[in-house]
């Protein structure tokens, strides 16, 4: 017998509520909301009214971006509003409070620090802030984070280098990355290979988005020529199954980003994602809200989502999240650890606070 939608939507965000999760590409700018703006502007007494404008726009629905250029300009908006250290705080707490609301176990959360140099604000003060605002959190949430500090493509090779510098200096503070985002066409892979050599000499990992506005060959040079031990989106990945093969032999995870892709303007609809495709061809694949304040959307929104669009079972979602896990620059035994948590709280359908077995019954039955 079907079960009801209305049933089965809520057996399905019990579900995905119930599983623990890791999230790995979000950005701290992109997910201030618009009542975090508000907060901000309450903390210092006057709203501008370009900002009440822009959050104006938000609230009416306007999460949609004609162009990435367009998009770019939101995040840059954004940014442009963290003028003290003290709003980057409360960025991450506000965020920290996000994560504990969804279950997110740990994450690692991109501070685009090649941002912060560009206005000119102090990189260490805002670091320092936003460390102490995520570690006061952690204590009273039970939520852990690691940073990645991002660079700006096209801004070019020189303020990246800084930026990796800066990454290097904070390596046993919680920062455990460095990678690049923005523009692939005017910020080519080949202008950072060098920036990349030395974030490895510092201990770095190494991330890049690649493949969100550009073609499979954004993605195979990413990987090549930068040593990218993670791709944000790389979607196009699945135009080329060289690349794909590629991304398979040498275990490369990709950072999924549904919501994202259509709020840039790069799908249409979710549904056109090749998320089933990457799957099926066996690359590790994690989903991911990447600026979950520009775009509406949660970690969460996007398991419900990708479940509706792609028809994922139950198990694919536990994969999906067990998949972040695995990708995260953790050690081994902590990604361990976080898998068998996650793969005990799905498969103990008796114990409280854990998931019941009705959902997962209702969830293996139904296709919505
Ligand atoms: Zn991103």
């Amino acid at each position: 017998m079907p079960i009801p939608m209305s049933a089965t939507r809520s057996a399905l965000e019990s579900f995905i509520h119930a599983m623990p999760k890791v999230e790995l590409h979000i950005h701290l700018e992109g997910s201030v909301s618009a009542a975090t703006l508000r907060e901000l502007a309450r903390a210092k007494g006057h709203l501008d009214p370009d900002v009440a404008q822009w959050i104006s726009a938000r609230e009416a629905g306007g999460y949609r971006y004609a162009t990435f250029m367009e998009f770019i300009e939101a995040f840059k908006f954004v940014a442009l509003m963290l003028k003290t250290p003290a709003d980057y705080a409360l960025a991450t707490t506000r965020l920290m409070e996000q994560f504990a609301r969804e279950n997110v176990r740990y994450a690692e959360v991109t501070l685009s620090a090649g941002v912060i140099l560009w206005k000119g604000q102090p990189l260490e003060a805002v670091v320092e802030a936003v460390l102490e605002a995520a570690q006061s959190a952690e204590r009273r949430l039970g939520v852990q984070v690691n940073w990645i500090f991002d660079a700006v493509r096209q801004f070019g090779p020189e303020p990246a280098r800084q930026v990796a510098e800066w990454a290097g200096r904070y390596r046993d503070q919680g920062v455990v990355a460095f990678g690049i985002g923005g523009d692939e066409v005017r910020g080519p892979v080949e202008l950072f290979a060098a920036v990349f050599r030395r974030a490895r000499e510092l201990g770095l990992r190494a991330v890049a988005h690649a493949g969100e506005t550009a073609g499979p060959d954004s993605v195979r040079r990413a990987v090549e020529m930068l040593g990218a031990e993670r791709i944000g989106h790389g979607l196009a990945a699945a135009q080329d199954s060289t690349v794909l093969a590629l991304l398979r032999d040498r275990a490369i995870p990709l950072e999924v980003c549904l919501t994202s892709n259509v709020a840039t303007g790069r799908l249409k609809r979710i549904e056109d994602h090749p998320l089933r495709r990457l799957m099926t061809e066996g690359l590790t694949v994690s989903l991911n809200s990447d600026d979950p304040g520009l775009f509406a959307t949660s970690l969460e929104e996007e398991f419900r989502r990708a479940r509706v669009a792609f028809s994922l079972s139950p198990g694919e979602l536990i994969l999906l999240s067990q998949n972040a896990a695995r990708s995260a620059f953790l050690p081994r035994d902590a990604r361990e650890r976080l898998c068998a948590e996650i793969t005990q709280t799905c498969q103990s359908p008796n114990r409280s606070g854990r998931l019941d077995a009705a959902p997962l019954a209702g969830l293996d039955h139904s296709n919505s």
